[in-house]
């Protein structure tokens, strides 16, 4: 959409120098929020509970959403005390929340790169000498002062808790992310990003083209799903936002193992869906270590065309990646899905459609077909309605099911990047960051 459309609704929410400590300081107190398993069962040890406490505090965190030591009622009183010394919840607000006219709702979280390397260690078995210390005496000392939690919150945020605040490294820069909640009859979908930036430059892509800027920690991905307003409405979650999410692809693995485990959301996994661009060692790990569909970036079905739209094609090209999903047994309950963005005039054939037919003669998968949104700078220009719906029904004359997925938020940049490189801007012309 063009700059001269304002958003429908905005909600300035606290400027970012107020904003919630986005992740602990690594030597302080650890976020609640990420941790799997493991993790609570050394959190039970280090805080004298029985391990069986461990999947009480999961319970607590993962389906109750309440991240207050204090408020862990099933755990003995000294038990939650040691406890709430050691964690922060690690869930934040947005900073700011944008209404499209069709219901879609843009949010934008705070991240500070550079504070937090990207792939920080997380909770570790603690050394055999403090764990014994910490079991066989634990009221030889008092605890240090409990942290103060801040539960994720609808509409404000409150400045940080002094335990959970850290003075920015010199290094520390404040960036935005975006999740998008996508409301449509009986499903609300969101939409989340896995990492700051990207580094796969695709053409057309508004995330792309402000380069990379670090990962998101397991937190702060799982942060955009419990932190929005309506979180527990959610039917799906799809990572198609900000970065690629085989690029991040630990700490994507770990969100997807916190949202399908028992212990944590116990959701199915066919309600989440990974998209990518086809980074071939994380997609190999992807399919052998999770159940969530898949849904692969094609927009060409030629080497050259897809190369100059999506660089990752010269490393990671097409025979290759059909070869290794021809490959695998996706089971009769996992969908295969390409995404393809119909530009005019570049991508829009007959001649396309035959060799998508050629090349995925066999597979079992789906087309989602995609309108161009616009965006600053990029000469592309999207397909017209009635070339989708030839596209489509070609496809469907191949043997392919193919919908058009409908364009939502148009209104309020939804585009993946446009609004956080704008909040970026506007914030720096303010002086705020
Ligand atoms: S389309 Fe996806 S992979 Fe490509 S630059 Fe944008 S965010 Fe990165």
């Amino acid at each position: 959409m063009s700059d001269s459309n304002p958003p429908r609704t905005a909600t300035a929410l606290p400027p970012i120098d107020q904003a919630p400590a986005v992740e602990a300081p690594s030597s302080g107190p650890l976020p609640l929020l990420g941790m799997e398993l493991s993790n609570f069962e050394t959190l039970a040890k280090e805080s004298g509970l029985p391990p069986f406490a461990a999947r009480q505090i999961a319970k607590w965190v993962y389906e109750k959403r309440i991240f207050d030591p204090e408020a862990m009622t099933d755990l003995p009183k000294r038990g939650r005390e040691r406890l709430a010394a050691l964690v922060v919840s690690g869930a934040h607000a947005p900073v700011k929340a944008t209404t499209s006219r069709d219901g879609t709702k843009k949010y934008l979280f705070a991240t500070e790169v550079g504070r937090i390397p990207p792939n920080a260690p997380r909770l570790a078995p603690p050394p055999a000498a403090a764990t014994a210390t910490t079991t066989t005496t634990p009221n030889s000392a008092p605890p240090p002062a409990a942290a103060t939690f801040a539960p994720p919150s609808a509409t404000a945020s409150a400045p940080p808790p002094a335990s959970t605040s850290a003075p920015p490294s010199s290094t520390a820069q404040t960036r935005f992310i975006e999740a998008a909640y996508i409301p449509d009859r009986d499903r609300a979908t969101l939409c989340v990003s896995s990492q700051v930036g990207c580094k796969m430059g695709c053409l057309f892509c508004s995330t792309g083209r402000m380069g990379f800027h670090g990962q998101l920690s397991v937190q702060e991905i799982l942060n955009q799903i419990v932190s929005i307003p309506k979180s527990a409405s959610l039917t799906n979650v799809v990572y198609m936002g900000m970065g690629e999410p085989f690029d991040n692809l630990d700490n994507v693995l770990a969100t997807l193992r916190v949202l399908c485990a028992p212990w944590g959301f116990a959701w199915s996994p066919r309600r989440i869906t990974v998209s990518t661009v086809g980074v071939l060692p994380g997609l190999r790990r992807f399919l052998d270590e999770s159940e969530c569909h898949l849904a692969v970036s094609l927009h060409s079905p030629f080497h050259d065309e897809r190369r100059a739209l999506m660089p990752v094609e010269a490393a990671y090209a097409l025979p290759e990646l059909i070869g290794m999903i021809r490959s695998f047994d996706f089971g009769r309950q996992r969908r295969i899905s390409f995404e393809y963005i119909l530009f005019e005039g570049l991508n829009d054939s007959s001649r396309h459609i035959n060799e998508i037919a050629r090349l995925l003669n066999g597979v079992n998968c789906r087309f989602n077909l995609i309108a161009f949104h616009a965006i600053p700078d990029v000469p592309f220009r999207p397909a017209s309605r009635q070339r989708l719906e030839w596209f489509r029904d070609e496809l469907g004359r191949k043997g392919f099911t193919a919908t058009i997925r409908a364009s939502r938020g148009e209104d309020i940049l939804a585009a993946c990047g446009l609004l956080s490189t704008r909040e970026l801007s506007s914030r720096q012309e303010a002086g705020q960051i």
